[in-house]
């Protein structure tokens, strides 16, 4: 049996309990080394594997991988050679990490390939070419509408009949840790004689996941959804960090635009839908109305079962939980998004990211946003130091953490974090460098 299909199989290398990153996990992401270079790399406890010194050593000759496929700044180029290239890549790291594997006692070839966690930066994992964002969640879906528009019909027509999105902006697709700055931008209350500029009121976060694709289909010319799958490298956890106040005034008929595109936060390791193979669980039921013929999917297994927190902590304070929730609760798959995206020819490209949407679940403490736990700010929540929040304050630091758990085997995201710092000076009479 190989390494990887057995949950138990350790590492040689020490893996907590409480670890994101066992051996089974081997995700992907890009790390600069103490000495400046880029390289994809992957990680298990606290030690980045070299991708680029396992491919020098002659680990992966049997894939016969173009040089310096791996001295790279994104992962794009590995992501757009296919599954079976990620699927054994993956498994060749799987072997060689396994405990009693030759590798374990060769200190010369390790000394090459690991660096320690703490020395080296994960950064941005890919160059996002276009990003989407989805409104999956039928609970997120219901809590906007009933405060935006109408309780008795939160959903509009279509919510049922297709999974919603929008086109987003991928130049300010971040790093976690990179710090956000409160936008600056037009709002107008409902009763309010006429809008005002000035900064956001209502910042906030939106806690999703997102997936990145491989590149699109050869030979056909949309992604049937019984193959969409192949076409998804893996997931993050993401921050659709949204200004309220811009919003609710700008977002009629054309749906979010600058109240969203000032920054979304993603997490560094992107783990693989190979990995989270055990943690699969059934979607929500779709049957009245049933979706058309092409967004037909059987339920079991559509999902995944992630467990998702997310944390505020004020300036020098201790964070406190403020939602916990689930990718599991997810109204529309990966697979539906992903068939209906394409259905019209739209082309997918390696490094595409496809947000799901705020993630929340039925009950108060499973919202997945300031909007819905607090009520458009109408109940504030208490934070452990004392404090209440309606939204996201200044110098808060918010932090998205995410984990599948199941017969002892732990497989996580890590963390997405990001720090909300105070308006950026706004000069009118500024000139462009150009
Ligand atoms: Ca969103």
């Amino acid at each position: 049996m190989h390494p990887l299909s057995d949950p138990k199989t350790p590492s040689f290398l020490p893996v907590s309990e409480h670890s994101d990153f066992p051996l089974q996990n081997i995700p992907f992401g890009v790390i600069e080394r103490p000495d400046g270079i880029y390289v994809c790399a992957s990680r298990i406890g606290d030690v980045a594997i070299d991708l680029n010194a396992l491919q020098q050593l002659g680990y992966f000759d049997e894939l016969e991988l173009p040089e310096g496929l791996f001295v790279q700044e994104a992962l794009n180029e590995f992501i757009s050679l296919g599954r079976p290239v990620w699927r054994g890549v993956r498994q060749i790291i799987g072997a060689l990490y396994a405990q009693g594997s030759k590798l374990e006692g060769n200190g010369k070839q390790r000394e090459e390939i690991e660096w320690p966690i703490d020395q080296v930066e994960a950064v941005l994992p890919v160059l996002v070419g276009d990003y989407t964002d989805f409104y999956a969640s039928r609970e997120h879906a219901t809590n906007v509408g009933s405060m935006f528009r109408d309780p008795d019909n939160a959903l509009l027509p279509n919510w049922l009949h297709l999974p919603v999105g929008y086109h987003g902006r991928s130049s300010t697709i971040i790093e976690s840790g990179m710090p956000v700055h409160r936008p600056h931008g037009q709002r107008k209350g409902p009763q309010d004689p006429a809008p005002v500029f000035g900064p956001s009121l209502k910042v906030d976060f939106e806690l999703e996941m997102a997936f990145i694709t491989g590149d699109g289909p050869v030979g056909y010319s949309s992604i049937p959804i019984a193959r969409a799958e192949e076409h998804i490298f893996g997931l993050v956890l993401l921050n659709d960090w949204s200004a309220r106040d811009i919003q609710q005034w700008e977002y009629v008929p054309l749906g979010p635009f600058l109240a969203k595109n000032f920054a979304t936060s993603i997490s560094p390791w992107i783990v693989t839908l190979d990995a989270l193979a055990p943690f699969r669980t059934e979607r929500p039921a779709q049957e009245d109305p049933s979706p058309l013929p092409y967004l037909q999917q059987d339920p079991a297994g559509a999902n995944v079962d992630v467990h998702l927190e997310v944390s505020i902590a004020p300036e020098g304070h201790p964070e406190t939980v403020v939602c916990v929730s689930n990718f599991k609760h997810m109204y529309w798959s990966m697979a539906q998004q992903l068939a209906h995206h394409s259905i019209n020819g739209c082309l997918i490209n390696a490094g595409d990211c496809m947000g799901s949407g705020t993630i929340s679940g039925p009950d108060k403490g499973s919202f997945g946003s300031m909007l819905e736990i607090t009520w458009n700010g109408k109940e504030p929540i208490s934070l452990s130091d004392g404090s209440e929040r309606s939204f996201i304050e200044d110098n808060d630091t918010v932090t998205m953490r995410g984990y599948c758990k199941k017969d002892g085997l732990r497989i996580g995201f890590g963390e997405v974090s990001a720090t909300l710092k105070p308006a950026l000076p706004w000069n009118p009479s500024s000139t462009s460098k150009n």
